[in-house]
């Protein structure tokens, strides 16, 4: 079995298809101007689906195809049906910001997708302009509606919370979910990236939003889906769905942190918070075999110690000034999350 330094095996592989956006998320990539990759530095379907395979083979059970935004890129639903056909593969899941999702969701559902998650910060179209730089709130609730006629089922909502931005948005965006039947995911804000102004002070942790939820709507806890699994789910006592909470910043989970993430460039990175990344995509250009490929990826692997939120949990509770750009890290637009 294929492990890290830390023990920990391989399962999850995050695919950004693309570093381009059609939003400008101030907590992810504010920049209007931004060195993006070059054209021909982008992996094709082809030499994703490869990777894909082979990453199977080495116990990857689950993909996410994500971006930036994964749904600016053209025919997505190819590489969607190329992934979707691979054995031994336990879920395919796409993450996007949905504005696109409307007209795509017919021919993603076609193709193979099974399921969605899409973010969405806010239902208040200043809010929504003032987070994401653009106007396409009515966009997103029309993809999630479509991508629900389509039957890529669970919908689960992203919601990133940031304090004095959106922390008034929970309640509605919980009320939004269950009258839907949407699951809604609430994420801490994080330091990702070098340009997202994070401070501790614009974080709303998990303890803060659950009161504010279980204040109007009770809750029980349900758990992780799985070891590792980044959300903790609460049920509603009533019963009518549920809600989890993505505390990366306040109750890490490194130890079960089972996630590679492939660049649109062809590196592969193994933390969000990495410096950098490891280039596959020369293998796969220079004519390696799979062979060669695998070991590359084993050796990747078996060389992996990060724990990242677990080291900045500790510098933040020794109250100690922590500074988040004390430490370059590569963009999450080109992460995928
Ligand atoms: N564009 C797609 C989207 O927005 O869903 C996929 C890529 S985006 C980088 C993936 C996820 O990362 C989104 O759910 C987004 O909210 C989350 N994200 C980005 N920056 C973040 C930050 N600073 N803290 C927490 N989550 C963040
Ligand atoms: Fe926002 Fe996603 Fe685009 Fe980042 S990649 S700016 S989170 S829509
Ligand atoms: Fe995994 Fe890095 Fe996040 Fe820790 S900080 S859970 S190692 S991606």
């Amino acid at each position: 079995m294929l492990v890290d330094v830390l023990q920990r095996r391989v399962k999850d592989l995050r695919i950004s298809v693309t570093d381009r956006c059609n939003l400008r998320c101030t907590y992810c990539m504010p920049l209007e101007i931004y060195t993006w990759i070059n054209r021909e530095e982008i992996l094709s379907y082809e030499e994703i689906t490869r990777l894909a395979r082979l990453f199977v083979r080495l116990g990857v059970e689950k993909i996410r195809i994500t971006g930036g935004e994964a749904l600016v890129r053209r025919d997505l639903h190819q590489l969607v049906a190329g992934i979707s056909a691979l054995a031994g593969l336990r879920d395919l899941c796409l993450t996007t910001n949905g504005v696109l999702l409307a007209q795509q969701a017919p021919l993603l559902a076609a193709a193979g997708l099974k399921r969605i998650n899409v973010s969405v910060d806010t239902l208040d179209p200043a809010t929504f302009r003032r987070m994401t730089g653009r106007d396409n709130l009515s966009q997103v609730l029309d993809g999630l509606l479509a991508a629900r006629r389509c039957g890529l089922l669970p919908i689960k909502i992203n919601a990133v919370i940031i304090r004095g931005v959106n922390d008034k948005e929970i309640l509605p965006m919980v009320d939004f979910a269950r009258h839907h039947g949407f699951a809604i995911r609430f994420i801490e804000f994080m330091d990702v990236g070098n340009v997202n102004q994070w401070h501790s002070d614009k974080l709303v942790s998990k303890r803060e939003i659950l009161q504010i939820i279980h204040a109007r709507y009770p809750l029980r806890e349900i758990g992780r889906e799985e070891h590792g699994a980044p959300a903790i789910g609460y049920g509603f006592e009533d019963g009518r769905g549920e809600v989890g909470v993505i505390a990366s910043v306040t109750e890490p989970f490194c130890a079960g942190c089972t996630r590679l993430r492939l660049t649109a460039d062809g590196k592969l990175v193994t933390c969000l918070f990495s410096a950098s990344g490891h280039d596959v995509k020369s293998l796969l250009r220079g004519g390696a075999s799979d062979e060669e490929i695998l070991a590359f990826i084993r050796s990747v692997w078996q060389a992996r110690a990060d724990r990242y939120s677990e080291e900045r949990h500790a510098a933040l509770s020794s109250g100690k000034d922590y500074r988040s750009a004390d430490r370059t890290k590569i963009e999450m637009i080109r992460l995928g999350g």
